[in-house]
């Protein structure tokens, strides 16, 4: 009989949020949606923390590298640990069929074993720490069974309040290590019971059958798993809950247009919201829902408008002086102006092309473009946010923007919601998803940047020194076309919503 295979530390967390993603990660890993530009960014990020991290430890030692196996990386730690070394890179423990490699295993004071797990995330309140405490708890876990004395559990985070000056970052200033041992040990017998539910599957030859549900939203395996999806799968229901779908399904309405006028949910589940009842009634009626005040929501859109958009980029390690980490970042932004909803809209842009901080001549250069308009309109909060933001960090101009939106600005996403549903929306409000149902012939299909993900991992390129001129030349082209189709999808969903009106 073939030995049951060693659960690690990224099968528990796939396992713990869903056994059928854990079985896929480990059998099935083909697929899996190829890495996006930003995932490969955070990845990046990653491991530039780590190294960061390495450094407060001058005296670690190494003990895996990618040409060892399991065993031998293991000998390799017990070998270190004999021969009297105070911290481990990279440490490899077996046990309780579990294997996990430890980012820094050091001694402690008491004589016993210290377990670290690095994480580019930011020092936050314990509570906000679920992920990154289970995590170091698994570790933990598998260390102290394997017969180390473990009487520390901590993480090594990114201080959020650090301020970088200039040359290397200081590994002591930027990074915040923080004890969590009191919550693994809160947690032990939650991990032991968790291990014991999951590692049989390692063991099975079938893939375990998990109906997909909400939790299914960020799964690399989500096409794979969806290849069936209906086209009126529950979960698009707007502020649909996983345990209502789950509710939902069991009394036999599997999809929405099967949901009946008298919806009852058990007790303990919440009934659905007037937006998911809206939305069922459009899919059953084949009706769009246009609200009676949408022609007033609309007047309030005055002439000149401009419709802004702003792409950003946040570095855990930040490349700004002054700037502390995760700071969003503002360094591209496209208006399109309009002076009659039915002449042509004119097109202003900025891209920060330089490698100095962005934010003031992105300010200047918006304030500038916007400031004789009497209606700025954007798509969701994010823009009115970070405005906010740099205002209170004292950017230059970003006062006067914040007051220009705070007397001219609207929301057009909180107008489409409340005022306009199709089914094809399939619950959501993003650009992304009501610009093909209301204007179908604009798409951002053959973008070379195709969403504010791939915005940032270009821009982050773009900032690369040495980068040849040819790929240069491309990034900025990507981003500017990218951002422009935003601003323009605003105004054409805007003119769309006044057709709907009769205007
Ligand atoms: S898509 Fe959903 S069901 Fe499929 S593996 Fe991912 S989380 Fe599990």
């Amino acid at each position: 009989m073939e030995p049951i295979p060693l659960l690690t530390k990224s099968d528990f967390v796939a396992g713990r949020s869903c056994v059928r993603r854990m079985w896929l990660g480990r059998f099935r890993p083909e697929l899996k949606t190829p890495l996006s530009a930003a995932t490969r960014d955070r990845m990046r990020t990653g491991q530039a923390v780590q190294e960061l991290a390495r450094r407060r430890y001058p005296e670690g030692r190494m003990a895996w590298e990618p040409a060892l196996s399991i065993d031998q990386a293991a000998a390799e730690t017990r070998r270190l640990m004999e021969d009297g070394a105070s911290c481990i890179f990279e440490a490899t423990v077996v046990a309780d069929g579990c294997m996990a490699r430890i980012d820094v295993l050091s001694r402690g004071e008491g004589g016993g074993w210290s377990v670290e797990e690095i994480k580019s995330s930011t020092v936050k309140p314990l509570d906000k720490l679920g992920k990154q405490i289970t995590d170091v708890s698994f570790q933990a876990h598998v260390a102290q069974k394997a017969g180390l004395n473990v009487e520390q559990a901590k993480l090594l985070l990114i201080d959020s309040s650090y301020r970088w000056h200039s040359g290397d970052y200081d590994p002591f200033g930027a990074l915040k290590s923080v004890d969590v041992t009191a919550e693994w040990l809160d947690s032990r017998d939650e991990i032991a019971q968790a291990i014991s539910h999951l590692r049989p599957h390692l063991s099975s030859a079938e893939e375990p059958q998990v109906e997909t549900n909400t939790h299914c939203k960020d799964c690399d395996f989500h096409a794979y798993c969806h290849r069936e999806q209906p086209e009126h799968d529950l979960v698009f229901l707007p502020r649909i809950k996983a345990n209502q779908v789950e509710a939902l399904r069991r009394q036999g309405y599997g999809t929405i247009d099967l949901l009946p006028h008298e919806i009852k949910m058990p007790k303990g589940v919440h009934r659905l919201s007037i937006e998911a009842l809206r939305a069922r009634n459009v899919v059953i009626s084949g009706q769009p829902f246009v609200g009676d005040g949408l022609a007033e929501a609309l007047a309030r859109i005055e002439m000149p408008a401009t419709f802004i958009d702003f792409e950003s980029c946040q570095d855990g390690l930040p490349r700004y002086t002054g700037v502390p980490p995760y700071t969003q970042v503002c360094f591209q932004w496209s208006a399109h102006l309009i002076e009659d909803p039915e002449r042509e809209a004119r097109h202003l842009e900025f891209l920060h092309r330089e490698l100095s901080d962005p934010r003031e001549e992105f300010c200047r250069s918006l304030w500038e473009a916007v400031r004789d308009c009497r209606t700025i309109v954007h798509y969701a909060s994010f823009e009115k946010t970070e405005v906010t933001k740099m205002a209170a960090d004292g950017v230059p101009y970003a006062d006067r923007l914040q007051q220009l939106l705070a007397e001219r600005g609207l929301d057009l996403e909180q107008l489409v919601k409340e005022h306009v549903y199709f089914a094809g929306f399939k619950g959501r409000t993003g650009i992304k998803s009501v610009l093909p149902v209301l204007v179908p012939g604009l798409s951002y299909e053959g973008l070379s940047v195709g969403d504010g993900q791939a915005a940032t991992a270009a821009f982050r390129e773009l900032q690369a020194p040495g980068l040849p001129e040819k790929r240069r030349a491309e990034l900025i082209e990507g981003l500017l076309r990218y951002c422009e189709l935003d601003t323009l999808a605003m105004v054409e969903i805007y003119r769309a919503l006044r057709r709907l009106t009769g205007s």
